[in-house]
């Protein structure tokens, strides 16, 4: 059912009143002024009735009763009434409308028998002489002595005069009653609207607060009770505004905390519900969804090394640490710290979980574990080598010089290989060095006379195989460059192009400027790299084709070295090859800082 408004109650209310006193007054003053209005008309006909007695009294002394009709008459009109006598015998002895001798008897009128009792009577009734109500007056004239009769004198006016006039005063009572209604009622309809409506606007506003704009207000009205409503009402939206962005300023805090963490975080509850993960976590855990929160994280994340900490750590233990592996491309190691959740009251809510990934370090782990594991293959073939010639001369070989030279010759060979690879990993760890310190100075300078000089350093190599060496480089081409490893790089390239290229081919060395970039080119006629092994050619100890490598002297190093000369740069490495017809060893550099 529809609830009542305020203001159709307060209208209402106040309508119901105004008609009650309205009709009360009404009421009373319709009657006051009947009563009035009577009584005023009664004593009217009194004063006449004494008028005309004073004018009739000679005349009724003297006998003269036939000059009395007439005389009647004639005040009657002056009077503006009915003028009867009447004799104590009931006989009309003169009436001013009617004949006296057809008139009947009028002892038995209540007014006449009032009036021969001695007092002044008055009578309201039906007339049938004149056919309307009439107003009666009587009242009794004794006449002088001989005769000492009383003589009644009536006087009478029709009731509808006095009710024309009343009626009048009746319609004059009703329209001021109207007014006063219509008046009122438009001064009850503006009051209930001036307290309902600053109501009603505060119920709205209030609706507002409830939806959580807290940082409205509700204007002032002119009413004090409803004003000071207002200005509590304004003053709980307040602080209650002021304590939702406490809180919420709080929360962004914390997840901000939580969102720039590189440790991945999970709090859940008694029951293992995700209460809060972030974002390193979800990542972690390859949980590509943000939806999580609310559900299992065992149905999340079905990993039982996972669940057995957990359930370790819910059961009471205060902090349980524990290792992960989540599969994956790449697999990733996460070390888990997880604790009970307590809340301000030390009571358990819960559990933290804290993820650290692990996965960069076992990489490096593994690859410091494969390094070593090559670095140690490397050394252990040359030196086997001089260990074996070098025990087969003293066995006896060294009586035969032929063998003993030859021997020896192969014992200076692999040593100078043990020493290649050992300055060559030297090196390599010189240039990771200053390139993690970032301490490689680099110099803008030209680069011509850099690739001229490793062309140089090359040239003895590339004529004992009657290889031709070409350079093509601008003279003006120049960038920001550490001289000394650049060259280096430069000549680990052509080394190759020279090693593995057959006599008599030409290695082409060119510079030039692509872009905002400058880009070191060695081309070779050797026998080319096949694709599949381009993409790992630059990682150390690789190698095509390894007896080959030995063969030339590498260390299989070299493009390692060029590798990281070029990252300590800035720049990138690149190749391109065709079994057959040669390879394109690049190297790009930034031409500005
Ligand atoms: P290495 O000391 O064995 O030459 P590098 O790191 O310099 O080691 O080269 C790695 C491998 O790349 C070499 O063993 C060789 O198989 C291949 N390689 C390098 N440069 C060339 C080239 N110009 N032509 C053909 N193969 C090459």
């Amino acid at each position: 059912m529809r609830k009542p408004k305020l203001r159709g109650l307060l209208f209402g209310a106040f309508l119901l009143l105004l008609l009650g006193f309205s009709g009360a007054f009404l009421g009373i003053a319709v009657e006051t002024f009947t009563k009035f209005y009577y009584v005023e008309t009664i004593h009217n006909l009194e004063i006449k009735a004494g008028l005309v007695t004073r004018e009739v009294a000679p005349l009724l002394a003297q006998k003269n009763h036939p000059g009395l009709e007439d005389f009647c008459r004639a005040l009657a009109k002056t009077a503006g009434a009915r003028i009867t006598l009447i004799l104590p015998t009931g006989q009309v002895l003169a009436d001013s409308e009617d004949d006296p001798a057809l008139m009947e008897n009028h002892a038995d009128r209540p007014e006449v028998m009032g009036a021969l009792a001695g007092s002044v009577s008055t009578a309201e009734r039906f007339s049938y002489t004149l056919h309307q109500n009439m107003l009666y007056l009587a009242l009794p004239h004794s006449l002088p002595l001989p005769s000492a009769t009383t003589v009644v004198i009536r006087l009478a006016i029709p009731t509808t005069t006095m009710s024309r006039s009343l009626h009048h005063l009746y319609w004059r009572f009703g329209i001021l009653t109207v007014l006063i209604l219509m008046f009122g009622a438009a001064y009850g309809l503006w009051m209930a609207q001036k307290i309902s409506r600053p109501l009603e606007d505060m119920r709205r506003q209030a609706a507002r607060f409830a939806q959580g704009e807290l940082d409205q207000k509700i204007a002032p009205v002119g009413l004090e009770e409803i004003n000071s409503l207002a200005e509590s009402l304004n003053l709980m939206a307040a602080q209650w505004h002021e304590r939702i962005q406490a809180h919420v300023r709080k929360q962004q805090e914390q997840t901000a905390i939580l969102t720039s963490m590189e440790e991945g975080v999970i709090a859940v509850d008694r029951a293992g519900q995700i209460l809060e993960i972030n974002q390193a976590a979800r990542k972690f855990l390859n949980l590509d969804n943000p939806g999580v929160r609310g559900r299992v994280l065992a149905e999340v994340v079905r990993n039982s090394q996972l669940q057995a900490i957990l359930t370790r750590t819910l059961s009471g233990s205060t902090t349980v640490s524990g290792e992960l592996i989540i599969p994956g491309e790449p697999e990733r190691f996460l070390q888990v710290q997880a604790s009970v959740l307590r809340d301000a009251q030390g009571q358990d809510q819960g559990a933290v979980l804290v993820l650290n990934d692990l996965t960069h370090l076992r990489r490096l782990e593994n690859l410091r574990r494969e390094f070593v594991a090559n670095v140690s293959h490397e050394l252990k073939t040359p030196i086997t080598a001089i260990q074996g010639f070098v025990e087969t001369l003293q066995e006896g070989a060294l009586k035969n010089p032929v063998d003993a030279k030859h021997f020896l010759q192969i014992i200076e060979q692999q040593s100078r290989r043990l020493n290649t690879i050992i300055e060559d990993l030297l090196s390599l760890s010189r240039i990771e060095q200053e390139a993690e310190k970032a301490s490689l100075a680099l110099t803008v300078a030209l680069l011509q006379p850099v690739l001229g000089s490793a062309l140089a350093l090359c040239q003895p190599a590339a004529a004992a195989k009657k290889i031709t060496l070409e350079l093509a480089c601008p003279g003006t081409l120049q960038l920001p460059m550490n001289d000394r490893l650049l060259e280096q790089a430069v000549v680990n390239y052509l080394n190759n192009a020279i090693a593995y290229s057959g006599a008599r081919t030409t290695v082409r060395l060119e510079g030039e400027m692509i872009g905002s970039e400058i880009a070191i080119r060695v081309a070779d006629q050797g026998p080319g790299i096949a694709a599949e092994h381009l993409p790992r050619l630059f990682e150390r100890f690789y190698r095509v084709d390894k007896s080959r490598s030995r063969e030339a002297g590498g260390s299989g190093l070299g493009l390692a070295i060029v590798k990281h000369i070029v990252q300590a740069h800035g720049g990138r490495v690149g190749v391109e090859s065709v079994v057959g017809s040669g390879s394109v060893f690049s190297l790009y550099l930034p031409a500005n800082r």
